[in-house]
């Protein structure tokens, strides 16, 4: 199985070695991630600079890239067949800190996993739920398990998964839910301070509070100590408004 893996949080995070030596078993699997920690920076794409990739070595002694590029762009570079093949999987992770609810849509974790299902390409994205010092072997062993199942039976319908697995030893982990983008409440988004010369400045802080969630979301799992499957799908568009939206009989006033 050729598998590629990336992440946001930097070709030296201690999360993609842990994924990078776990799936080493499933056959050959190809590293590409940033040069540097990219957390939260979405699906944005590089495309008025050039890319380029910085051998490094893995933990095996192999060879990985190092990319000035986003996690977007470590996959588009890795499904192209200048590096060794297009891969059967992409896997991005292992995250450290959940990408939940709405922050799926912040995560450059889950961007690349969305840009490998774009490209047309099985995919998961992963993520440890705890932003201190963890132990990723727990979700690296998860990760195996859910390539083996995905090369196995395939995505079914979904564009691609999103992961997260609670940030504890494996024997207080409570099972797996299949779930729903749940949602969480933020307050006080942005702090605002003054320098030290008196300039005002502000701070995204993102203190979350509280949870407002749908009921078999991946908030609830996690908060259950389960491990959260969330499909995803490439389709933005929300179904629900749609007739409403036909009956307003919108027209150019031109
Ligand atoms: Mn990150």
């Amino acid at each position: 199985m050729r598998i590629l893996i990336t992440n946001d949080d930097g070709i030296h995070a201690p999360g993609l070695a842990a994924l990078y030596t776990a799936l080493r078993q499933l056959g050959e699997v190809t590293a590409i991630a940033p040069e540097r920690p990219r957390s939260a920076c979405g699906h944005a794409i590089t495309l008025h600079k050039p890319l380029r990739l910085r051998p490094v070595e893995m933990p095996d002694g192999r060879t990985g890239y190092a990319s000035n590029g986003t996690p977007a762009d470590c996959v588009a570079l890795g499904v192209s067949d200048h590096l060794g093949g297009v891969p059967e999987l992409v896997v991005s992770g292992i995250n450290l800190g959940p990408n939940l609810g709405v922050d799926m849509t912040y995560s450059g974790t889950v961007a690349a996993a969305m840009e490998a299902a774009i490209c047309g390409i099985a995919s998961f994205a992963i993520s440890v739920a705890s932003y201190e010092r963890t132990a990723f072997e727990p979700a690296a062993e998860f990760a195996v398990y859910l390539a083996r199942t995905i090369s196995e039976r395939g995505m079914g319908d979904a564009g691609f998964l999103n992961v997260n697995v609670p940030a504890l030893p494996r024997d207080q982990i409570r099972g797996v839910s299949i779930t729903r983008q749940g949602r969480l409440r933020y307050s006080n988004r942005i702090e605002r301070r003054t320098d030290p010369r008196g300039g005002v400045y502000y701070w995204l802080t993102g203190e979350r509070v509280g949870r407002s969630e749908h009921a078999g979301g991946d908030v609830d799992a996690i908060q259950a100590n389960r491990i959260s499957i969330t499909p995803v799908r490439l389709d933005l568009t929300d179904e629900r408004p749609l007739d409403t939206l036909v009956a307003w009989n919108l027209h150019w006033p031109g």
